[in-house]
């Protein structure tokens, strides 16, 4: 709480609703602070008059700050990651429903609210990374995580981060609560240490000989293979990537996204904004800023470390079906010990 007040103090005061009427603003806040976002608004600007004010926090001290300026936000659009994340938002009744018939023909119908509160922008995949020691068949699925074979191999950050809550969601969602359970309580028996760190320590703790195989978001990965830092490149080399569930589902995809929100002073821009994010050139910018990729079919993302990670199989199951099993989900990692 204390670091979330820290960061509320560094950040540019936003003009108040009546004055962003007549300047054509846009109030956002995100959890997104990359680089190439910068282009990103930019043209938006460039292409509506509408100036950009960014409130940039983490997920979490968004959502906190929204539930706290209640009716008298000055946000007109909230762009957070992850499908648990998304949904929260949704129950908490942050988010306005926008109608665009844009919206709806250019984000597949699986990565939008069936009620068009929120649409995602783009995609990542959650994959596995392991020793190249390990033998090929023992780690093809998230389920051989709970495998006996792979017993003191496994490492995972927190079973409640909201990454593993979407994962384990999807468990539910293709093979019932009671399975989804006895996977969770018998990968954690597997675990060669007690979850900790974020995903990206989880691929050092692999590279490090820690553990032998490992959960992490795809851009993680392809952060360390693009960094400036050759011990980072080191690390992303020594492991061998695992695109899970082939055979059968897919591997499990989540999101970033964002909606217009029900306060909105500047909704007009709101869906504006959002419309722009759909657009070819806007996408390939949102999803090449986090090494991700593009919702959109068209649009092209030139990212050649993301690329050279191959083509795999997508599991199609649509994030509002893993969305809405995600307190599910917290309820099976509570009681296998996932913490
Ligand atoms: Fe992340």
């Amino acid at each position: 709480m204390k670091r979330f007040f820290a960061a509320l103090a560094v950040m540019l005061p936003l003009v108040t609703p009546a004055a962003a009427q007549q300047d054509k603003v846009l109030n956002l806040y995100s959890a997104r602070h990359y680089d190439t976002d910068e282009a990103l608004y930019a043209n938006f600007t460039k292409a509506t008059g509408i100036r950009v004010n960014r409130i940039e926090a983490g997920d979490e001290a968004l959502l906190e700050r929204l539930r706290n300026e209640g009716a008298n936000s000055p946000a007109d659009v909230l762009l957070i990651v992850d499908a648990s994340r998304l949904h929260a938002a949704d129950l908490a009744g942050l988010f306005a429903p926008v109608k665009s018939a844009l919206l709806d023909a250019r984000i597949p119908a699986a990565l939008r609210s069936p009620g068009g509160t929120w649409f995602a922008f783009s995609s990542r995949a959650r994959i596995l990374v392991a020793d190249p020691a390990v033998p090929v068949a023992d780690i093809q699925d998230y389920l051989d995580l709970a495998d006996g074979k792979n017993r003191g191999r496994v490492c995972t950050r927190p079973g409640s981060h909201p990454y593993m809550l979407s994962l384990i969601a999807s468990v539910i969602a293709h093979h019932g609560e009671a399975r989804a359970e006895a996977w969770a309580r018998a990968t954690v028996a597997n675990m060669a240490r007690p979850p900790r760190g974020g995903d990206t320590d989880q691929i050092r703790a692999v590279a490090a000989g820690e553990c032998a195989v490992a959960l992490t978001n795809s851009y993680y990965l392809v952060r360390l293979m693009r960094s400036r830092k050759p011990e980072d490149r080191a690390v992303a080399e020594k492991v061998r990537v695992i695109w899970p569930d082939q055979a059968g589902h897919g591997t499990h995809m989540n999101v970033s996204g964002g909606g217009v929100l029900r306060n909105a002073p500047n909704r007009e821009a709101a869906v504006r904004f959002l419309e722009y994010l759909a657009g070819d050139e806007a996408q390939a910018y949102f999803a090449n800023g986090n090494n991700e990729w593009p919702v959109v079919r068209t649009a092209i993302a030139k990212n050649p470390e993301l690329e050279s990670l191959g083509r795999f199989k997508s599991d199609t199951l649509s994030i509002q079906e893993i969305a809405v099993r995600t307190p599910a989900a917290q309820r099976i990692a509570d009681r296998a010990g996932w913490r």
